[in-house]
């Protein structure tokens, strides 16, 4: 019988955790963790998001600072509004809304984020600590989809774990992770050539591609652990919205023969702002040494 990971309540839960945290430290008048986001540009889709954050930051007891800059402003001009936030001691965590207009460098803005506050493990520095196994902030989203298995008490140690993406934002640092967890980790990606193979010999597979249910539900192998990362949209016209959210995974028929699998929506999606905001946390502690 399959155990679906229900995402959206541990993400409520670590939530929970860390309000009650913050909580602990106010209550004794010492500041709380302050996370600020940057937006160049006025994209709706990337304020929407935004706003959901800062909604979580206030929902958990954080400071929240939103900077939004005009489209048309420079590398110099966003590295030195950086440099103010790495300077700040009300900011422990900066995230930039990515991608950013053509004129700014993503790379060189990354590698200005102090690794400190890094809160996003997106400056190639904190991508090498985690890669040297050392205590580093996580990438939020892989560091979320270990979480849901370990708060499911999920072995890991000596599993075949199959990750499916190689990107740098979540299935390199997600292989990295489980190999960190002693996992024997394989990355599959767009020229692999075996990949019903692979997943029939994989007891964990944790599939960020982005093509709606291209990872068959008859490729796995009985009681395999399933996390689904990929969100797609896909058209559906009995939908009230017309479309709905399917994962990378076919889950009806992944869940047939799974022992854990995340649905998506309510699965691995949850957990990236949970962890954000543990990320936070856990930059503001480490400066204020509590
Ligand atoms: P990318 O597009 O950056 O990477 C996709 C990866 O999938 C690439 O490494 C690519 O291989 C690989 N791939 C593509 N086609 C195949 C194939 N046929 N077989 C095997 N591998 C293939 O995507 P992201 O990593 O950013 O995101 C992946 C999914 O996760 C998306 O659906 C995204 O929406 C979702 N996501 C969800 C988050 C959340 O829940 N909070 C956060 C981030 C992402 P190659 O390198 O060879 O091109």
């Amino acid at each position: 019988m399959v155990t679906i990971i229900n995402g959206k309540e541990i993400s409520l839960q670590i939530r929970s955790e860390i309000a009650k945290a913050v909580k602990a430290i106010t209550d004794t008048g010492a500041p709380p963790p302050g996370l600020a986001v940057i937006i160049v540009g006025d994209s709706k889709a990337s304020q929407v998001y935004v706003a959901a954050k800062k909604k979580a930051c206030e929902q958990a007891g954080f400071y929240s600072l939103e900077i939004i800059l005009p489209a048309e402003t420079t590398q110099s001009q966003l590295l030195q509004k950086i440099d103010d936030l790495n300077n700040d001691g009300n900011i422990h965590g900066i995230l930039i809304q990515l991608p950013l207009p053509s004129q700014i460098n993503e790379s060189l803005v990354l590698e200005a984020i102090s690794t400190d506050k890094d809160v996003d493990c997106f400056n190639p520095k904190n991508f090498g600590y985690l890669n040297l196994g050392a205590d580093c902030l996580l990438p939020c989203t892989p560091a979320g989809a270990l979480e849901l298995l370990k708060r499911y008490q999920i072995p890991i140690e000596g599993k075949n774990a199959l990750v499916v993406g190689r990107s740098n934002i979540v299935g390199k640092p997600m292989a990295s992770l489980l190999t960190r967890e002693n996992a024997t980790v394989t990355i599959a990606h767009s020229r692999t050539k075996n990949l019903p193979e692979l997943c029939a010999n994989s007891d964990i597979i944790v599939a960020a591609i982005g093509k709606p249910e291209f990872i068959k539900g008859a490729w796995i192998k009985k009681d395999c652990v399933v996390v689904d990362v990929g969100t797609n949209s896909i058209d559906d016209p009995t939908s009230p919205k017309g479309y709905r959210l399917v994962g990378d995974v076919e889950y009806n028929e992944a869940a047939k023969r799974a022992s854990y699998i995340t649905p998506v929506p309510g699965g691995v999606g949850p957990m990236t702002i949970a962890m954000l905001l543990s990320n936070t946390l856990r930059a503001r502690n480490k400066l204020h040494k509590k």
